[in-house]
Order: C-alpha cells, then sequence, then structure tokens
C-alpha cells in the first residue's frame, strides 16, 4: 500500500492485516479502540498514510492534522462525552510515544487529573 511503512503497527491495522475494533473510516484517517482502554471511552485516530509522529508534522500535513482533530470531536460527540474528555498526542521517548505512527488518543467517560505522568 502506498503511504505505508513496513512493520508499522499501525499502518498493518490501517490496511486490515491485523485486526482492531474500528469506529470510524474515511479516506484521510481511521479510528479504532484502544487494546489496553485508560477510561470508559479510549480511541485512537491515526492518519491512514503513515506518519511517524507529531513532531514529523510539516506544512504539508497541516490540513491532515487538523483533520485528525475534528474526527476526534464528531467521535467525543457520537461517543455521548457531554461532560468533556481529553485528546493526547504523546511524541516521542518523553512524550511517552511507543506506536511510531501518529496517534490522537480521545479519552473520556470518566474524570481526568493534572499533571499527566
Ligand atoms: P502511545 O503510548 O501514545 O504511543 O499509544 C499507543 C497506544 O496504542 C497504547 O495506548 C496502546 O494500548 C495502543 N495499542 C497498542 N497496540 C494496539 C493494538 N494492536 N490495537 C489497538 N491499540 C493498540
Ligand atoms: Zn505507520
Amino acid at each position: 500500500m502506498e503511504g505505508m511503512a513496513t512493520n508499522c503497527l499501525f499502518c498493518k491495522i490501517a490496511a486490515g492485516a491485523i485486526p482492531a475494533k474500528r469506529v470510524f473510516e474515511d479516506e484521510q484517517s481511521l479510528a479504532f479502540a484502544d487494546i489496553k482502554p485508560q477510561a470508559p471511552v479510549h480511541l485512537l485516530v491515526i492518519p491512514k498514510e503513515h506518519l511517524q509522529s507529531h513532531a514529523h508534522a510539516i506544512t504539508e500535513h497541516t490540513a491532515l492534522v487538523g483533520h485528525l482533530m475534528a474526527v476526534a470531536g464528531e467521535l467525543a460527540r457520537s461517543e455521548g462525552l457531554k461532560n468533556g474528555y481529553r485528546l493526547v498526542v504523546n511524541t516521542g521517548e518523553d512524550g511517552g510515544q511507543t506506536v511510531g505512527h501518529l496517534h490522537v488518543h480521545l479519552l473520556g467517560g470518566r474524570p481526568m487529573g493534572w499533571p499527566p505522568g
């Protein structure tokens, strides 16, 4: 697949080679349930195109990054997160990123603490 990185877990999920609980999909993006949920609602929104992290997004990705945030907002609405929610984009080693394909966490359904760990 064009834009797919070999050996990338989320590229494989996007391609359907690894199963996931898919909740939304359009031409540019895919949302699926996190395998180890940290809240009653925990979804991941990814670009179908491989992009290693938020730090790797350049000007040409501006619309794509905005689209991921918009999709996360739509999902928050469709999941009924009326009390609020949290979007998280862990980036790089210090950011706690463990999967090297850009993803937006949508977390909700319980109050969130601050500061984060
Ligand atoms: P991060 O630590 O921000 O890179 O987030 C990676 C997330 O991917 C973690 O919350 C994991 O639980 C999640 N994850 C890892 N493998 C899978 C998988 N096969 N399907 C769904 N979520 C996954
Ligand atoms: Zn990838």
